[in-house]
């Protein structure tokens, strides 16, 4: 009998710990976890009982890890997102691992002082545990194995009431998301078929062609647009002096790096269109080629496994890995080098990639970006950025300006970025599905009149203008005045928006 009053000593204790994460994200941010009278003496209830299942167990420290691991992601998560792991962003973790490491790097400390302390609990909790004297079931441990098993069919039937949210505990959180992605993956896919794309060749093509893909910049951060930071004076310049420069307002087509590229440069509408990737039909590069261009893809970025495939059509490459000097401004010198014939160059940029900092070089340090407080250090270190982006955008303008003639420039971001602003519900960062991270600005600067009279662009249309410069109509078919921002996988399987552009107003069309 007195090993009994042990385990109830233990479950107990472990109930505790797996609440402590929500008790730490209620310091550090208001109504990180917020107490209901329907969930919150359930969820302890039930935290309880998994932790007394858990402390009968043969395996408790592999259980109670795994729970208590739960939680303090939902805690990191959080203060780099300031919101709740959702179930499609799972799907991340494989498609850009390194992406977020990279970004982690910015909150390095705060998960540093978390897992010493992770590892200190567990490692207290394994000497100590040896030294009571614990009842152990096997039939406890299959018990356990079987709740996390047969959960997902629970799941199943009330999806809705388990999207992560503050009204549940951290561990559940996580526990949660990681059943509706499991779900997701496994529920029958409805298989779209499209009207295959029609490519008409019109012309010979301008003869110089160049985007220049930005990173996280979103337009309503910067001054040019209107905001109320100096962060774009050479871009301000051009737009008070020359006719030929135009900025727009302008929409992505996915929500992190690899797919809004990839979407970018195929031209591709609609999320679950495989078979338009899988033919390359329209990959600008390889149109490019088809047209004599001679192509280069220049890139401060390292180019994952998905947007490597745009580079198989190009001449010449180079990835981050290829510079010494690691920051933006290394592509006008590379793009000096390149001789004045028929050419389509992308210019890949890394600012404004989080940390923004790192990618920003210290000159360009105009806001003293350290604070304590979260928001301001994103801010102002965020401005820097765009203030470099400025920087760089305008040289190659200014380059090209005064050595090609027949050529166009065009600017837009692969995704926005959100920095906890009102008008992006306390949000930060980007890879959530929501107007919030997609806007991008639209620059473009040639020496040829061009008219632009709508308010707002998406990646689609401008890649349609692209493809015009470079000589090429592409028809789609499946068109119907409807347009798409993509989720974070490129088949549409972890989700889309769709939407309307309709006079300057978006609206949204599904749910
Ligand atoms: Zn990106």
């Amino acid at each position: 009998m007195k090993s009994l009053k042990y385990n109830l000593i233990i479950a107990t204790l472990f109930t505790i710990l797996l609440l402590l994460p929500d008790f730490i994200g209620n310091i550090l941010w208001q109504n990180y976890y917020i107490i209901t009278s329907k969930n919150t003496l359930k969820e302890i209830a039930i935290t309880f009982f998994i932790s007394l299942l858990i402390s009968f167990s043969n395996a408790r420290i592999l259980f109670f890890t795994l729970f208590f691991l739960f939680g303090v992601i939902e805690l990191i998560y959080f203060d780099f997102f300031h919101s709740y792991i959702q179930p499609y962003q799972t799907d991340l973790l494989f498609s850009e691992l390194e992406d977020i490491l990279d970004s982690l790097k910015s909150i390095a400390t705060f998960i540093g002082i978390l897992m010493a302390f992770v590892i200190a609990i567990i490692a207290l909790l394994s000497y100590f545990l040896k030294k009571l004297p614990l009842k152990s079931y096997k039939l406890s441990t299959i018990l356990l194995l079987t709740l996390i098993l047969i959960f997902p069919f629970f799941v199943n039937k009330k999806k809705v009431i388990y999207i992560p949210n503050s009204t549940h505990l951290s561990y559940l959180n996580t526990f949660f998301a990681t059943n509706l992605w499991i779900l997701n993956k496994f529920s029958k896919k409805i298989k779209k078929t499209y009207k295959p794309y029609i490519v008409k060749k019109e012309s010979n093509g301008k003869k110089i062609v160049i985007v220049i893909m930005g990173e996280s910049l979103n337009y309503k951060r910067m001054h040019l647009f209107g905001w109320d930071i100096n962060n774009t004076p050479n871009l301000d310049k051009l737009a008070k002096n020359d006719k030929n420069f135009i900025f727009k307002k302008a929409i992505s087509s996915g929500i992190n790096t690899p797919v809004s590229v990839v979407s970018f440069f195929n031209l591709k509408r609609e999320p679950q269109n495989i078979n338009l990737l899988l033919s390359q039909k329209t990959n600008l590069l390889k149109l490019a080629k088809e047209n004599n261009y001679s192509t280069y893809w220049l890139s401060l970025q390292e180019e994952g496994t998905s947007i490597s495939t745009l580079l198989n059509y190009a001449d010449y490459k180079k990835t981050r890995k290829d510079f010494i000097k690691k920051y933006d401004e290394v592509l006008i010198n590379e793009l000096k080098k390149i001789p004045n014939k028929k050419t389509f160059i992308i210019l890949h940029l890394r600012a404004n990639h989080s940390p923004y900092e790192e990618y920003t070089p210290k000159k360009f340090y105009k806001w003293d970006f350290h604070s304590k407080d979260y928001a301001t250090y994103k801010r102002k270190s965020y401005y820097n950025g765009v203030l470099y982006n400025d920087y760089v955008i305008s040289k190659v303008i200014e380059y090209v300006k005064s050595h090609f003639k027949n050529y166009s420039i065009y600017f837009t971001s692969d995704h926005g970025e959100m920095l906890g602003f009102k008008d992006e519900g306390g949000r930060f960062g980007h890879s959530q599905l929501t107007f919030g991270d997609t806007f991008v600005p639209f620059l473009y600067y040639s020496d040829t009149k061009r008219e632009l009279n709508k308010t707002f662009y998406n990646h689609y249309q401008i890649g349609k203008m692209i493809a015009k410069d470079l000589g090429y109509e592409i028809i789609n078919p499946n068109e119907d005045g409807t347009y798409f921002i993509n989720g974070v996988s490129i088949d549409g399987s972890s989700g889309f928006i769709q939407y309307k552009i309709n006079n300057s107003k978006l609206i949204k069309e599904n749910k």
